[in-house]
């Protein structure tokens, strides 16, 4: 029997009796669980076989219960929170002495945002409590996109999938840290730099090596498929290297092989915002053709297209 459902009386029930449900959000589905429940957060971590040392975010449904989770809220965090909450931006503030440290991974700061999907936001205003939400995925492969994908990867873990359809934004939040009061982005996501810059200003981006310490979650391996990938500029050329190989190809917007290969064209229309929605569904499509390799062209550095080649550099092989 499938385990997705629209049924969110019974996500209520499973998640105030300390089971797991995976929600849909605007970003990627979750593996969610209240915070307050030890069951349900080791089961969270054990699901996905992700290392404990890696902290979740938590989900709430007003400004108002942010009080409840952080201590302090530095005067910038209140504008972009302002701004785009509900939505694709997750802040890190000084944790509230009652989040359990399995949540923060025994660090002083917590995670937080409010999602920006209407099943799931109904959801949080039923619960008395927040949820712990993760990427549903096994730790390290590609995160899913819509309720199947989830399906495929838990159907024997868990008992339900709340289905909210496609994600709209397609891949993860922006993750903004505070030091001194003055924002830091520790994770480019699917809120672009140019629109977090348009409130607040000047942002500082964590350089790679400084983001692994600050969001453990920023491993160079990430959101891989099982097939070997390569990330490169030139998609024609490095498609020569590899003739005689089942090869599937990953573009932007422009179609740059025929017949010898298989190929996803992300955006027809160039729009970033469409690649980015479209990015993991063509990832786990390409993942499930039986390829040899695949390819991914490298995207213009400029908006979503920033946060694009950061999950691609992780996916991949860069040459
Ligand atoms: P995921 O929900 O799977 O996309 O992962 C959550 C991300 O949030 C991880 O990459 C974590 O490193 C990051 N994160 C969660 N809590 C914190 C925190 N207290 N400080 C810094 N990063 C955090
Ligand atoms: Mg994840």
């Amino acid at each position: 029997m499938s385990i997705i459902s629209k049924d969110i009386q019974k996500a209520v029930h499973l998640l105030t009796n300390d089971d797991v449900v995976a929600i849909p959000t605007e970003t990627v589905y979750g593996l969610a669980g209240n915070i307050f429940s030890e069951t349900a957060i080791t089961r969270i971590f054990s699901t996905k076989k992700r290392p404990f040392f890696n902290p979740l975010i938590v989900h709430i449904s007003s400004i108002d219960a942010l009080q409840n989770i952080v201590t302090h809220v530095p005067e910038k965090a209140k504008l972009l929170a302002t701004a785009f909450w509900p939505g694709s931006m997750t802040l890190v503030l000084k944790k509230h002495a009652t989040i359990p440290d399995l949540i923060t991974a025994g660090k002083d700061t917590v995670a937080v945002r409010i999602p920006n999907h209407p099943l799931t936001l109904q959801l949080l205003e039923q619960l008395t409590f927040p949820l712990a939400a993760p990427s549903a995925n096994p730790f390290g492969s590609i995160s899913p996109t819509t309720a199947i994908h989830v399906e495929q990867y838990f159907k024997n873990d868990i008992k339900m999938v709340l289905d909210g359809g496609s994600c709209s934004k397609g891949i993860e939040s922006t993750i903004i840290g505070f030091e001194n009061d003055e924002p830091i982005i520790y994770r480019l996501g699917a809120l672009a730099l140019e629109e977090i810059e348009a409130v607040i200003g000047k942002v500082v981006i964590k350089n790679k090596k400084e983001q692994n310490l600050d969001a453990p979650g920023m491993l160079a391996r990430h959101y891989a498929p099982k097939t070997q990938t390569f990330l490169v500029d030139d998609v024609v050329h490095e498609t020569k290297k590899h003739l005689g190989k089942k090869i599937g190809v990953l573009v932007f917007h422009q179609s740059k092989c025929d017949d010898f290969c298989i190929e996803v064209v992300l955006s027809d229309k160039a729009s970033l915002q469409e690649a980015a929605a479209n990015l993991y569904s063509a990832m786990h499509h390409l993942d499930h053709q039986n390829l040899d390799v695949i390819i991914a062209e490298r995207f213009p550095e400029k908006g979503l297209g920033i946060s694009i080649n950061d999950r691609l550099q992780r996916a991949t092989v860069a040459l």
